[in-house]
């Protein structure tokens, strides 16, 4: 009898070892798909076949809008998630639909990414792009290699309108002036994020308190804005510590235009690559026609924000230097509210570059950060060695990087942990993984990124360059279709 509870309790605990061995097992995130060198082989994207009985090549009003995004969400639930971020001041839902193969989570691994329309009112050619590029992604999934291989590796999140109360007081055909740029209380959302060179005394809008809110729970990789109004793709940093910034004096512009300094991120080699991707896979971007002979005329279509005219309170600077997301704005028509019959052609002109840009999410360096029983790390302070600008895993552990080809060092750092240097090698072909395990430490290691400042000759207190925060996962609302 006793023999038999000691081979019972053999097994049992037999048992007990390998559930606590599965356990820790299953506790390891997945490992990113590295499918990325796939990309290079993968055939281009094919032209999408705009069908008008879906969406037509017109300006959609906010319930239009509304009404498409339902349907969209309701015809494909399998590769689109619905939610709203909040609501304009005038009651407006700020919606956002995910287009994925995995849209209702956050895929462990494989990043986020967003493009943002319309954050001025009277520039609503993004908008329109958007609503057709998410006509394209979903109905060319199943047939598109190209399309297949983006929307299995990354979660897209697509905002056509940031400011829908703009957008309806503004005019077709008006293509320069102010009227429907702001938001229903007159302020210039592009000016109401908290500032990195600068105070910003601008009080905060419901529209973009809701978009500090939803990149403060999304670690959203690579972003794109679309404005209009010029042809170029522009990068940060928008603002600079020594500028002037024009107000109303056109003389004062002018002399901005042709005088103002580039002010450069410690990645600067990535924005302009990243901006050279969206202008080169552009029909005209890339060339740097001036749009008008008295406006400038950008080498290669892109530009550096400040280089162009410095602004305080813009929504790129804020993404990069609060939460590590690389941000480009892009302005995609010279005249920022074209007649409808003109939109075909935008979309034919900004298609390939519209997809390729996202891709580019999988450029650079991406991993995890454990202890040492594999268990994630969350809020892992990371920083590219010589790159003066920190960044922060998620709860599952999870980083990411874009970085161009070169050999860099990875910093990592994290309470309680000793830290590390790894040394890495990026290539072109396709993303490095790097796995990184971190020992405890009786000594208590404090999170030196987020003390790292960034030192700029005219600023005489640097401040700190604050990672962000992941908060709980996102919450995906479903609207069924009405
Ligand atoms: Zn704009």
């Amino acid at each position: 009898m006793s023999k038999r509870w000691t081979t019972i309790s053999f097994l049992i605990l037999v048992y007990t070892c390998y559930r606590c061995t599965w356990a820790q097992q299953t506790q390891i995130p997945e490992q990113p798909t590295n499918n990325l060198e796939l990309e290079a082989a993968l055939p281009e994207p094919r032209a999408y076949v705009p069908d008008s009985q879906y969406l037509d090549f017109v300006y959609h009003n906010h319930e239009e809008l509304t009404r498409f995004l339902r349907a969209t969400s309701a015809r494909y639930p399998n590769l689109t998630a619905l939610y709203s971020i909040g609501k304009s001041i005038q009651g407006r839902e700020l919606w956002v639909l995910v287009v994925s193969s995995s849209p209702y989570e956050h895929m462990v691994g494989k990043p986020d990414v967003k493009y943002v329309g319309n954050i001025h009112g009277n520039e609503p050619v993004g908008r329109e792009l958007l609503l057709h590029l998410i006509q394209y992604l979903v109905s060319s999934y199943d047939t598109d290699q190209y399309v297949k291989w983006l929307l299995d590796n990354t979660r897209i999140h697509i905002m056509p309108s940031m400011n829908p109360d703009g957008f309806a007081v503004s005019k077709e055909g008006t293509c320069d002036g102010g009227q429907g740029r702001y938001n229903a209380r007159g302020f210039d959302l592009n000016r109401n994020f908290p500032d990195y060179f600068k105070q910003n005394n601008k009080r905060g809008q419901p529209e973009t308190d809701a978009v500090k809110d939803w990149i403060s729970k999304i670690q959203f990789v690579l972003s794109g804005s679309l404005h209009g109004g010029a042809l170029v793709a522009s990068y940060p940093y928008d603002n600079t510590p020594n500028a002037r910034i024009c107000r109303s004096s056109a003389l004062c512009a002018m002399f901005q235009t042709y005088s103002a300094a580039p002010s450069l991120t410690p990645d600067d080699d990535v924005f302009k690559h990243l901006s050279l991707v969206y202008a080169k896979n552009h029909a005209k971007m890339s060339r740097g026609v001036a749009c008008k002979s008295a406006t400038p005329a950008f080498e290669n279509g892109i530009t550096n924000g400040a280089a162009w005219y410095p602004l305080t309170g813009g929504m790129q600077d804020y993404q990069y230097v609060w939460y590590g997301c690389m941000e480009v704005t892009l302005e995609i028509s010279c005249c920022k509210y074209p007649p409808a019959y003109e939109l075909r052609k935008y979309w034919e002109d900004n298609q390939l570059s519209m997809i390729k840009f996202l891709a580019e999410a999988h450029r650079g360096v991406q991993g995890f950060v454990f202890d040492n029983n594999n268990n994630p790390i969350e809020r892992a302070s990371l920083k590219i060695k010589g790159r003066d600008v920190g960044f922060q895993t998620t709860k599952h552990g999870e980083f990411w990087r874009i970085l161009l080809p070169g050999y860099y060092k990875l910093e990592v750092f994290a309470e309680g942990y000793s830290p590390r240097e790894i040394e890495f090698v990026v290539v072109e072909q396709h993303p490095t993984l790097l796995n990184v395990t971190l020992q405890p430490s009786k000594q208590f290691n404090m999170p030196t990124i987020a003390t790292t400042t960034i030192k700029t000759p005219t600023t005489k207190k640097p401040r700190k360059l604050i990672g962000f925060i992941p908060k709980d996962e996102d919450e995906i609302i479903h609207f069924p279709s009405d």
